[in-house]
């Protein structure tokens, strides 16, 4: 993985230095998580709360960093912002401030990501384009919580290329937002790519990749994704 990693980053003229891999664990046992931290992976990402908090608990003694990769509903953001390290489904200003007000009260600091939804799919999660700004805005005043990037879940196709526009829209957005003076920090992450497009998503400037399935192997059918 590591291997693929640094030669989508070298066709790319970018540093494999620059490029976090998060290795998505979850439905997986705490088990898988020990050895691959074993094997030198660091960045574990989950989609549920609820189910991370468990596998989180028992690895206090591991070297690894903790992902929320998946929606956090607000009445969750407590028990994430004491247990994540980095959180990257921010899709609103409000759970921006909910978070916030967690880790301050938890002594914690975790960095966030603000998630977008770049292909107008309402139904979805993210933010909508239209209020990324004011969700960075909001940013700037946060206490113990920290905005460092950007996240992006497109809409599913198989063919790589087919999501590369949506991967570009988000460097793009990213460029964007610091032309018109957002602070550099606060969109230093571009979290995007998965298993099946990551050296696509490294080509348009991915700085975290999310990959599972072609580190752990399928996931069992009946869990969700
Ligand atoms: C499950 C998941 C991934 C990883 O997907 P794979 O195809 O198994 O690599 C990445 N990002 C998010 C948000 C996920 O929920």
């Amino acid at each position: 993985m590591r291997g693929r990693i640094a030669r989508a980053a070298a066709r790319a003229g970018r540093s494999a230095g620059g490029i976090r891999l998060v290795a998505v664990s979850k439905t997986f046992p705490l088990a898988a998580v020990e050895a691959a931290a074993r094997a030198g992976l660091a960045d574990f990402g989950e989609n549920r709360v609820q189910e991370a908090a468990g596998k989180i608990d028992e690895s206090a003694g591991l070297p690894v960093r903790w992902h929320l990769i998946g929606h956090l509903q607000s009445n969750k953001a407590r028990q994430a912002a004491g247990r994540f390290h980095w959180i990257h489904s921010v899709d609103s200003a409000k759970l921006l401030a909910r978070l916030d007000r967690a880790a301050d009260d938890a002594g914690t600091a975790p960095r966030l990501l603000v998630q977008v939804d770049l292909a107008g799919e309402a139904a979805k999660h993210g933010a909508p384009l239209d209020s990324v700004r004011r969700i960075l805005d909001a940013a700037a005043a946060t206490r113990a919580a920290r905005v460092r990037g950007l996240m992006l879940m497109p809409p599913w196709n198989e063919d790589p290329e087919a999501t590369r526009p949506f991967f570009r829209r988000l460097r793009e957005l990213r460029d964007t937002l610091r032309a018109e003076g957002a602070d550099d920090e606060a969109l230093a992450e571009l979290s995007m790519g998965m298993s099946h497009d990551f050296e696509v998503a490294i080509q348009e400037g991915a700085t975290m990749v999310r990959v599972g399935t072609a580190l752990f192997g399928r996931r069992s059918p009946q869990a969700a994704t």
